[in-house]
């Protein structure tokens, strides 16, 4: 199936399911996908190890000039939130904290009624410079896809250790509460039965949610190309009762 990357530093806005009316902001290559994870779902294809640092990350000079132009000429469109997304996880780059502190700056200039987004799969919230640019965030959507170590192996294989307890003593760290973003699918990848969805599953992954006890919670399946076709969306009914279950631990959560 095709995957997609964004040829863009600063891209949109497009209408975002969760976000609305988004710019987005691309910190990584716009020829690759970096990440460290792998996620069998991905809509910008698989990982690579292999490539070479100087090509990892956008030039942050042609961020803030990108993104002022971008700002400053579109003062007449609404623009619900600057969203750092794009070709892989943004947190990684190098001067993010630095970003995260002009990019505020920017949108206090030009457009102080958006809020400003991140999607972030959690991995490096343990680093004091990270945790320090999310004071300049106002919405961080955190990824959990699943509630035990062994199925976010199979579904967003990190390449690098990464467990659920990393992720919960950073969140502890944290002086704001964040948002939880989870996709659900069901299927088969890698010759193997894989399904986030079972009683079981959920059941490990609303412990974690309820620890966790995030402003919002974002629930959603496939709806684009995946690098692995036999992965198969969850419909719209089982979303639904998985919202439910949130619902019930007094957790706003949405489907979308
Ligand atoms: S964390 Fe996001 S960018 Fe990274 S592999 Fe997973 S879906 Fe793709």
């Amino acid at each position: 199936m095709g995957t997609f990357l964004f040829d863009k530093i600063v891209f949109g806005p497009i209408k975002s399911r969760r976000l609305g009316n988004s710019l987005g902001i691309n910190l990584l290559s716009t020829e690759h996908k970096v990440c460290n994870f792998d996620c069998i779902y991905c809509e910008c294809g698989l990982s690579s190890k292999t490539i070479p640092v100087k090509e990892k990350f956008c030039r942050i000079e042609l961020l803030f000039s990108e993104l002022e132009k971008v700002l400053s000429s579109q003062r007449e469109v609404e623009i619900d939130a600057i969203t750092y997304a794009g070709n892989g996880e943004p947190t990684l780059h190098p001067a993010f904290l630095s970003i995260a502190k002009k990019v505020e700056n920017l949108r206090d200039r030009y457009s102080p009624n958006s809020k400003i987004a991140l999607l972030t799969n959690g991995t490096t919230i343990n680093k004091p410079s990270v945790q320090q640019a999310f004071e300049h965030i106002d919405d961080i959507l955190i990824k959990l896809d699943a509630g035990n170590d062994e199925l976010i192996a199979e579904i967003n294989k990190p390449l690098s250790h990464f467990g659920i307890d990393k992720l919960i003593a950073g969140l502890k760290q944290l002086k704001t509460r964040v948002k939880i973003q989870s996709m659900f699918l069901e299927g088969s990848a890698d010759g193997k039965d894989i399904s986030n969805t079972t009683k079981q599953n959920v059941d490990s992954w609303l412990n974690w949610v309820s620890q966790i006890n995030p402003e919002e919670v974002y629930i959603y399946s496939i709806d684009r190309d995946t690098p692995i076709s036999t992965l198969q969306p969850v419909g719209p009914d089982k979303l639904e009762q998985i919202a439910q279950k949130v619902r019930k631990l007094g957790i706003k959560t949405i489907v979308t």
